[in-house]
């Protein structure tokens, strides 16, 4: 017996070697296993064939088996078209071509019999179908037509004359190739307790199924195992670590933390703030190396928290570290935790890019011999020649900038990694969370402080700008600043660019009492910095910027967020880009600025941010919106997701249970030591991480 994975496709009948490497180089597909796990992307009812006196107004796509009576070319110019009178006994339709008729015309015959499938729609009071698909009756079984699969081809495929149907026969070819079972992926005692069908059966019924319920059968088998497998190797990966490292206990909470809380602290702690406190507490003194994802909305307090967890490293006589993905946000920090810090015995240090010399030297000495106690910074940090006498965690904020494979050089840093609390301000639904983070323990910030106004948004059209200026003119007069963000999508983008001067020129002109700033991604840090610097100071009322100032910039005297061609943001983005106002005492606004015409997708992300200012629910929406591949953060992450069939914004329940059943896969193996079913899982993963690059990066 052959092996269908090492199967080339090209010797698949009908392939060959053309059309093999268009297989190859489209959809990166080499065998003939490959082929079958490309799965359909929906399916068509052919199991009925309907008459034509039951066609209606509003019908799906349907079949009708009859002949055609007569062509005839219809209109003049590019109205031109072939239409064929087409019956059955029940009455007539036509069916047209506006283009490819001359092949029309030559390959179908006059009466001779057919099916023919397609949508029906009223024209003049007559029935037709738009280039319809038609294949000889007698070619036909119907008892064989059940669903019909639809394949996503691409544009040089059909060029190849592999569109749908093509790949659709030659799947079925596959198919039929398949002599033995082709061997199961997952334990027997998985498939019993998940009531899972058969993988061979999977794949016979996710391209062929005889029915709807099979249909779904095969669907559920085959995500189940597409997350299964993703849960495995996260949590195989945090287990194995669990196993190699044991974390610092720190013990004590002692003076740093005491003092801080009773003397520094200058407000109460929100409830959410202390559950997470508690869960990193309990963490940190477990004896368990901590990895912990910290989930909270812009400005719901999670630098304190990131605070009092150093305090805490401190008083167990560790070092704590904390990295900010730029700069500027390195230097607030540092600001902001210096100032909460006063009267304190706690050494502080800024590291970044642009701290050099001598200056530089003295910090590193201070870290190697202990005397320093926290470091803030950006990526300057892990570098190799930054050495800690006792690093005891690390807090990395904004994460999705951080890349996993960063995250873990960290651990290089000792002998015994530091615990690991990572911020983010995007809140990511649970889903993927579950599946990018899989190998994190989360915690969520739920509550913002008390007294915080909820940012008010409203959606105005381009062409009413005199409204928006008035608004904008009350609010400086009232000492408030001003955001503008225009979008730069590709930062080489000239017209975004041009956008952006334009948009800064006619704000200018309007503002000319005010002293206005610019910001853009294609300034040298400097010049940005020193932009930002007189916005923060106060020196300037209004700041025009691109997406730089997106991540955790903090000017609470800002109340107004004006983004332009809001229509180009996604949900994530806006949502972030809202949260730089907000932070003071005042009302803040957003207003997003959209042209007159928008597509329905782009009116429900605007109504959105209107009705709501909670991030998750804003997150689950765009998940539903755009799918996780284009989530943001999926990408920056290093874990960009490339899941087959299942899908994170409607899988969540199959989620669930795919990763319980991993988890007791461990679970099992930790007990008895190699339980002898599960090898087969632990080599399915070996050969899927040697094919799957995202899965290889995550460790
Ligand atoms: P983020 O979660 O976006 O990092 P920050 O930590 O920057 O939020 O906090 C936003 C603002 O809220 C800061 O000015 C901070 O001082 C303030 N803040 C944090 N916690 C509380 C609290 N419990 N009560 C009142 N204000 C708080
Ligand atoms: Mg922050």
């Amino acid at each position: 017996m052959f092996d269908l994975s090492t199967y080339d496709l090209k010797y698949l009948p009908g392939v060959g070697p053309q059309r093999a490497a268009l297989f190859d180089k489209e959809l990166g597909i080499h065998s003939v296993v490959d082929l079958l796990h490309y799965y359909p992307y929906k399916h068509i009812d052919r199991s009925r064939i309907y008459a034509i006196n039951e066609i209606t107004g509003n019908m799906p796509y349907i079949q009708l088996k009859g002949r055609i009576l007569s062509f005839e070319s219809v209109g003049v110019g590019r109205q031109m078209r072939l239409v064929a009178h087409f019956s059955d006994d029940t009455g007539v339709v036509d069916l047209v071509w506006f283009a490819g008729a001359k092949y029309a015309q030559q390959n179908y015959k006059v009466q001779q019999e057919y099916i023919v499938f397609g949508k029906p729609s009223i024209f003049n009071g007559r029935y037709n179908i738009a280039h319809p698909e038609i294949e000889k009756a007698d070619d036909v079984t119907l008892s064989n037509r059940g669903l019909q699969p639809f394949y996503i081809t691409t544009d040089k495929m059909k060029k190849g004359s592999l569109n749908s149907h093509a790949i659709e026969k030659l799947v079925s070819k596959a198919l039929s190739l398949i002599k033995d079972p082709i061997p199961e992926t997952l334990t027997e005692g998985i498939i019993r307790s998940e009531h899972l069908m058969s993988l061979n059966d999977a794949l016979q019924n996710i391209h062929f199924p005889q029915n709807t319920y099979k249909l779904r059968d095969a669907q559920y088998r085959l995500k189940f195992e597409e997350l299964f497998y993703v849960q495995l190797n996260i949590l195989r990966y945090a287990s194995d670590r669990q196993q190699h490292f044991r974390g610092y206990i720190f013990r004590r909470v002692g003076n740093y933390f005491n003092t801080f809380y009773r003397q520094n602290l200058p407000f109460e702690l929100t409830g959410a703030q202390k559950r997470v406190l508690r869960e990193i507490r309990q963490d940190v003194g477990s004896g368990k190396q901590m990895n912990r994802l910290l989930q909270g909305d812009v400005g719901s307090g999670k630098t304190l928290v990131a605070l009092m967890s150093m305090l805490l490293a401190l008083d167990n006589e560790y070092q704590a570290c904390m990295m900010a993905p730029t700069e500027i946000l390195a230097n607030q920090h540092f600001e902001t935790l210096k100032e909460l810090l006063i009267g304190m015995d706690v050494h502080i240090e800024l590291l970044t890019g642009s701290i050099k010399g001598k200056r530089r030297e003295q910090i590193l000495q201070g870290l190697q011999n202990g005397s320093v106690h926290i470091l803030i910074g950006t990526h300057a940090v892990i570098e190799d020649n930054v050495v800690f006498r006792q690093l005891g965690l690390v807090i990395i904020d904004e994460q999705h900038r951080f890349g996993v494979a960063q995250r873990a050089r960290l651990w290089k840093k000792n002998i015994q990694p530091p615990h690991v609390l990572v911020m983010t301000a995007t809140p990511i639904p649970r889903t993927l969370a579950m599946t990018l983070y899989g190998d994190l323990d989360v915690s969520i910030i739920d509550e913002l402080p008390p007294g915080r106004k909820p940012i008010a948004t409203f959606h105005q059209y381009d062409t009413n700008i005199v409204a928006l200026f008035q608004t904008i003119r009350q609010q400086i007069k009232e000492g408030r600043q001003i955001y503008f963000v225009f979008p730069l999508i590709k930062e080489s983008e000239k017209i975004d660019l041009k956008n952006l001067e334009e948009g800064y020129e006619h704000i200018c002109k309007e503002f000319p009492e005010y002293s206005i700033c610019k910001v853009h991604g294609k300034m040298k840090q400097q010049e940005k910095d020193a932009e930002m610097q007189r916005f923060v100071n106060g020196d300037a009322q209004i700041m025009v910027a691109t997406t730089v100032i997106e991540v955790g910039v903090n000017v609470p005297n800002a109340s107004v967020m004006v983004i332009e061609n809001a229509e180009r943001f996604g949900l994530s983005q806006l949502h972030q880009l809202r949260g730089r106002v907000g932070r003071g005492a005042d009302q803040s606004y957003c207003i997003l600025v959209t042209s007159f015409k928008l597509s329905e997708d782009t009116r429900r992300r605007i109504d959105i941010m209107v009705r709501t200012n909670d991030g998750f629910e804003i997150a689950e929406a765009d998940l539903k919106l755009r799918g996780p591949g284009d989530l943001e953060g999926t990408q920056q992450s290093g874990v960009a997701l490339d899941l087959k069939i299942a899908n994170l914004a409607q899988d969540g329940q199959v989620l669930q249970r795919a990763r319980d059943a991993a988890q007791r896969v461990i679970d099992q193996d930790k007990t008895e030591i190699n339980h002898t079913e599960n090898a087969l899982l632990w080599n399915r993963l070996k050969s899927l991480r040697k094919t799957n690059v995202n899965w290889a990066s995550i460790s």
